[in-house]
């Protein structure tokens, strides 16, 4: 009967896959019934190999089995992070476009967050967390452009439990997008999309399912024996999931809970479990994937960033996460099979960015690693800058993204020569043994690098938003301190991402052709048969 079984779910396959190109003969073009995005936040690419032993058949097994997979997709720009890669993947453009130069960049002269604006207000929570839009992002999404080239009758929806993971993939005219609130431990909104919740996310606001998933211990899935992965629960590599928590398993998340409120949530596994709940009630909340109109879902799973900041990339806590996280994609996986049929659907699997393996796991094993001090830098930057060109005027404002901001404002005013002043950052960055290069970001093209972080350097600077000269670290090197992990850097750990696509349209197999994060969007809109992202730069992979 197991056979009898195969044969089924293969002719059934077979089928599927006939009405999803068939279609093409006729007068109506080809399309998924719905798209769906899956940005899981810090996965390396070789988390999908590595933790396989345990990882169950439906989950990323299915999707490197029956999916297509770009083995070797890298991200073409720095700073690698969170709201930089989510933009990235849904524009097909780069920083110096599409505008986020960050999670945090300069604007106007401010530090700012990218998501953050003031002009509109929090919908389902009164707290802070709802001051939020995507007004800073520049260029189209494939959302947009899917919802232009139906008139408006493709449905769009962003879910995540960060704000930016949902806010920056939906664009910039959804249908909804949709992030988790700390203080009410449900997801919220702002006036920039509606003026009150749908009924359907009250409805799953009202399921309280936080408090559910923190009325348990977080215990290991698996036997702790089988952590054949990870070093020892409780090594000098990782922090606890919060400042002060033990960094070992279990994890009384009752008491945790009465301690942080519903933002430990986020740190632990089934933050992914509710942003997988919440991305099964948008589909049948908003009837995505119903009729023939496709649709898009761009869902961000985030815990498995904020963990992995924590306990690093070695810990039995990364470990169980990937592993809990691999059953939600299955079970995930089969909603989408049932609600909107094996084949109709196009999913495609990624990551805004990977991660640095811990800098004293790396020197205990004699691998040239360290931390980096950021603010260090900035002291001795402002003395450096002072002494070239004779002021006391501490005109180095930033170093954050590794790029150093000036104060362009109080360098205009006073007349200083900003080239000088940049060309005196350079001089004393190279002096510091963590700094490989230091590069004057409008010289770039013309300066002595590698192409490899030449292109990445280019990308990623924005002319009114990034800092003015870029640092990038020896290998190993990051401004993180010497616990748990960070990202941010154009090396091989921070930017070679997972890419796989599976379903309607998709034929099965595998390639290690580079190719890039931002050929993910110009891949959909082939797909689609609708026009690419307004800054998209990327190529569709054939
Ligand atoms: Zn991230
Ligand atoms: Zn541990
Ligand atoms: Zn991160």
């Amino acid at each position: 009967t197991h056979n009898t079984m195969k044969l089924k779910t293969l002719l059934f396959i077979a089928a599927s896959a006939l009405t999803c190109t068939m279609a093409k003969a006729g007068q109506q073009v080809a399309r998924p019934k719905l798209v769906v995005g899956l940005v899981i936040d810090q996965i390396r690419w070789d988390y999908l190999y590595r933790y396989m032993p345990h990882y169950g058949e439906g989950g990323f097994k299915r999707l490197l089995k029956q999916g297509y997979s770009c083995e070797n997709t890298r991200i073409p720009y720095v700073p690698s992070v969170t709201a930089i890669g989510h933009t990235c993947i849904y524009t097909g453009s780069v920083p110096s476009i599409h505008g986020i130069a960050g999670n945090n960049f300069v604007k106007n002269g401010q530090k700012v967050y990218c998501t953050d604006d003031a002009t509109v207000r929090p919908v389902g929570t009164t707290s802070k967390a709802g001051y939020m839009s995507p007004r800073n992002l520049w260029v189209t999404t494939i959302g947009d452009e899917l919802r232009m080239a139906t008139n408006d009758q493709a449905k769009v929806v962003g879910v995540a439990l960060k704000d930016r993971s949902s806010i920056l993939p939906a664009g910039h005219n959804p249908n909804g997008s949709y992030w988790f609130d700390d203080a009410t431990g449900g997801f919220i909104t702002s006036t920039y999309y509606t003026s009150k919740l749908p009924a359907w996310v009250k409805t799953f606001n009202a399921q309280k399912l936080a408090d559910k998933y923190l009325s348990a211990p977080w215990n290991t899935l698996l036997d702790k024996k089988v952590y054949t992965q990870s070093t020892a629960d409780r090594t000098n590599y990782e922090d606890g999931i919060q400042p002060g928590v033990e960094a070992t398993l279990p994890l009384n998340l009752p008491a945790l809970r009465k301690q942080y409120g519903y933002g430990i949530l986020r740190h632990t596994p089934f933050g992914n479990t509710i942003t997988l709940d919440m991305a099964k009630a948008a589909i049948e909340g908003e009837a995505l994937g119903t009729d023939s109109v496709t649709d898009l879902l761009a869902v961000s799973c985030s815990s498995t960033d904020y963990i992995g900041h924590q306990v690093g990339t070695n810990a039995i806590e990364t470990e169980d996460t990937y592993l809990r996280l691999d059953r939600d994609i299955a079970a995930f996986l089969n909603y989408l099979d049932q609600k909107v049929g094996r084949g109709e659907y196009l999913i495609f699997l990624s990551a805004d960015h990977g991660a640095s393996n811990n800098a004293l796991y790396l020197t205990d094993r004699r691998i040239p690693a360290g931390s980096w001090d950021s603010d260090g830098a900035k002291r001795y930057l402002n003395e450096a800058v002072n002494a070239a060109v004779h002021t006391s005027g501490n005109v180095v404002s930033h170093v954050m993204n590794n790029q150093v901001f000036f104060d362009r404002k109080a360098i205009a005013a006073q007349g200083l020569d900003f080239d000088r002043i940049k060309a005196a950052a350079v001089q004393r960055l190279e002096q510091d043994s963590a700094v490989l290069y230091a590069v004057d970001m409008a010289k770039t093209a013309t300066s002595a690098l590698p192409d490899e972080v030449k292109f990445r350097i280019i990308n990623g600077y924005n002319r009114e938003r990034s800092g003015d000269v870029q640092i990038v670290l020896k290998p190993g090197f990051s401004a993180h301190g010497l616990k748990g992990t960070d990202h941010g850097a154009w090396n091989p750990y921070d930017t070679h991402i997972p890419l796989v696509f599976m379903g309607c349209g998709i034929t099965p197999g595998a390639s290690t052709r580079q190719c890039y994060m931002t050929d993910i969007a110009p891949t959909i809109a082939a797909l689609l048969h609708i026009q690419a992202p307004s800054g998209c730069v990327g190529q569709p992979i054939f």
